[in-house]
């Protein structure tokens, strides 16, 4: 632990003496250690796109000058950049309101099966892409939430979306959706929101420290994928707003399922 010590002369006869106290500030150290190495990880992020934009806008004004070949595939890698930190940004900017506002309870109904319904719509061309097979079980009934709407589709969204992507070619995905009459650890009326891959699964040893800012399991991946490293950062202060909770099973070769729990309105 880390202390900061005081001392004083105290002069009140006939108590006189010396007085020293000690503060016990290890959590302060800990949040600044923690601030300064999410600085360190965004520039580091921040940095490698703009170094490789740096390199060919350089190249484009030389060498490359008079090649039209060069000149697309250069603007195209230009793109793919500019994109990845454009995405950053974003996902900075979210985490950064929903910090913000992690104390404000959220106060909309929301109907989880229509916004669960919609974010599949807007999902299918990217499950499509990776012939990923999404095979939706809601129930008939709408099912109301407290909820702030665009952070809970935010929240599917980023399920969704990882499932996808880690799920592998030609998996499928299955969101389903359950109320609960009393969850034990809320104690109260719940809704369950679950989404399962087929994918290879995640070793044990990661699940503790995935929502985590910028942990990956595998770097280079979630890079290819278009990751920020942010999404379950995300997933888990809007939970953590909304009085939820999250559970991740994952078994290797046996697929991964999310589990979202939420208090129901009674
Ligand atoms: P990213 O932008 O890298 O996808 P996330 O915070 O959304 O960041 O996820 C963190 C890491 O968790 C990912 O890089 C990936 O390694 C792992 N992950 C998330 N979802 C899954 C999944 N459904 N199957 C396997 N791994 C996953």
């Amino acid at each position: 632990n880390t202390y900061q010590v005081h001392c004083g002369y105290l002069s009140f006869p006939p108590a006189n003496g010396v007085l020293v106290t000690f503060d016990d500030v290890t959590h302060l150290e800990t949040a600044g250690q923690m601030r300064r190495d999410f600085v360190a990880n965004v520039s580091h992020e921040l940095r490698t796109p703009l170094t490789a934009l740096m390199g060919f806008i350089e190249t484009l004004q030389g060498p490359a000058r008079n090649d039209p070949v060069a000149r697309d595939r250069f603007l195209a890698i230009m793109a793919t950049e500019s994109g990845r930190m454009n995405r950053l940004v974003r996902d900075l900017l979210s985490l950064s309101h929903v910090e913000a506002e992690e104390r404000i309870r959220p106060g909309q109904s929301v109907d989880l099966v229509g916004l669960v319904q919609s974010t599949l719509r807007s999902l299918a061309p990217l499950a499509e892409k990776s012939e990923v097979t999404l095979v939706p079980e809601l129930p008939d009934a709408p099912l109301a939430v407290p909820a702030d709407a665009d952070q809970l589709r935010q929240v599917v969204t980023n399920l969704l979306e990882n499932a996808i992507k880690y799920g592998g070619r030609q998996g499928t995905v299955t969101v389903r959706l359950s109320h609960m009459m009393r969850d034990p650890a809320l104690r109260s009326p719940a809704v369950r929101l679950e989404v399962s891959d087929t994918g290879p699964g995640i070793d044990p040893v990661h699940i503790p420290r995935l929502t985590e800012r910028f942990y990956r399991v595998d770097s280079h991946r979630s890079r290819e994928m278009g990751g920020t490293g942010l999404g379950l950062a995300i997933v888990k202060h809007i939970v953590n707003r909304h009085r939820g909770r999250m559970k991740i099973e994952s078994g290797q070769e046996q697929g991964t399922t999310f589990t979202v729990i939420l208090p129901a309105l009674d």
